[in-house]
């Protein structure tokens, strides 16, 4: 009886593997065809200066317009893209887009803005990435400093040589470079004082109960105190209520990025909700994702 049972859970999990990697397969295909179709689309969410009260950058999140499946958020492919390797094309197209983005600002309301973009460990694997991002930030006649690259700890457990060598080019090209998710990367500060780091980002994770929890808010007023002695610049990620703004501007946190500013957005709302100026009131709903 038990060996019976033992079976069927045996069956029923190779089942759902079999299903989980046919589906794999099938959007590893479409993925492969998203770049040719164009059905990639850059979502961005507005960092609040909480010393000026101002949106001084945006994070580029990407989205992809399925054409079955509808807008898919970066959790749905990214991975994916990753193991395949076709991130560093997805990746290209990324800053592509985002220099072209900077370039159609220039002369409006949106000028001076400066776009983050995530850079995952895999996408340091391609040689040619720097050159990639001179090229491209030239063709759009474009400043460097106009563009900033988030990066999760990882990059500094694998590849430590390599990476640090990317980073430093990056450095030297003027692009800024910020540490995403910082807190739950499993990474040693030591490299704080070896590369070269802009800003640090703190983890949704220590937000969301920064204002009940103790000892996130310890934490979180730890981390903005070491990254100002530092000379980094701290973001606070997830700011969802009015409390945790409060609490960041007590403790002197120098942006904030959350729902409670804005979801991501399409760039056509972003520049709507900017000319309008509800950014800077706080509170702008524009689509979800
Ligand atoms: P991330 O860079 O840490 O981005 C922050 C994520 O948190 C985004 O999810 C954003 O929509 C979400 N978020 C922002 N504010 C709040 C909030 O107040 N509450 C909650 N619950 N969530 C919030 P998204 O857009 O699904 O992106 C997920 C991840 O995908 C990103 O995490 C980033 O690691 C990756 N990603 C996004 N775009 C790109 C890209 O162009 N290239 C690469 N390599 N990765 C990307
Ligand atoms: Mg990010
Ligand atoms: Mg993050
Ligand atoms: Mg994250």
């Amino acid at each position: 009886r038990a060996k019976e049972q033992g079976r069927n859970t045996y069956q029923f999990y190779t089942e759902g593997m079999q299903e989980r990697e046919v589906m794999r397969l099938e959007l590893d295909k479409d993925l492969s065809q998203a770049l040719t179709n164009d059905e990639f689309v850059l979502f961005y969410q507005p960092q609040l200066n909480l010393d000026t009260g101002e949106i001084q950058s945006v994070e580029a999140l990407i989205r992809w317009q399925h054409p079955r499946r509808g807008l898919l958020p970066p959790g749905e492919f990214i991975p994916l893209a990753e193991e395949s390797g076709r991130i560093t094309d997805i990746g290209r197209w990324v800053v592509m887009a985002a220099c072209r983005q900077l370039a159609d600002w220039k002369g409006t309301e949106q000028e001076g803005l400066r776009i983050a973009v995530n850079l995952s460990g895999r996408e340091l694997d391609d040689e040619a990435l720097v050159d990639h991002i001179r090229e491209a930030l030239e063709a759009e006649n474009v400043p460097a400093e106009r563009l900033e690259f988030e990066l999760t700890e990882e990059i500094f457990i694998q590849n430590i040589e390599r990476n640090r060598n990317q980073l430093s080019r990056l450095q030297k090209l003027g692009v800024h470079l910020a540490i995403d998710d910082f807190g739950v990367g499993y990474s040693s500060l030591g490299y704080l004082r070896d590369f070269p780091v802009d800003v640090l980002k703190i983890d949704r994770s220590f937000i969301t109960e920064v204002t009940e929890r103790h000892d996130d808010a310890v934490i979180t007023r730890a981390v903005i105190n070491l990254a100002h002695n530092l000379d980094i610049q701290v973001v606070a990620e997830g700011v969802e209520t009015e409390e945790q703004l409060a609490f960041l501007k007590r403790h002197r946190c120098n942006f904030a990025q959350g729902y409670l500013i804005s979801r991501p957005i399409p760039a056509r709302d972003l520049e709507q909700a900017l000319a309008s100026g509800i950014l800077v009131a706080g509170l702008a709903e524009g689509s979800s994702l």
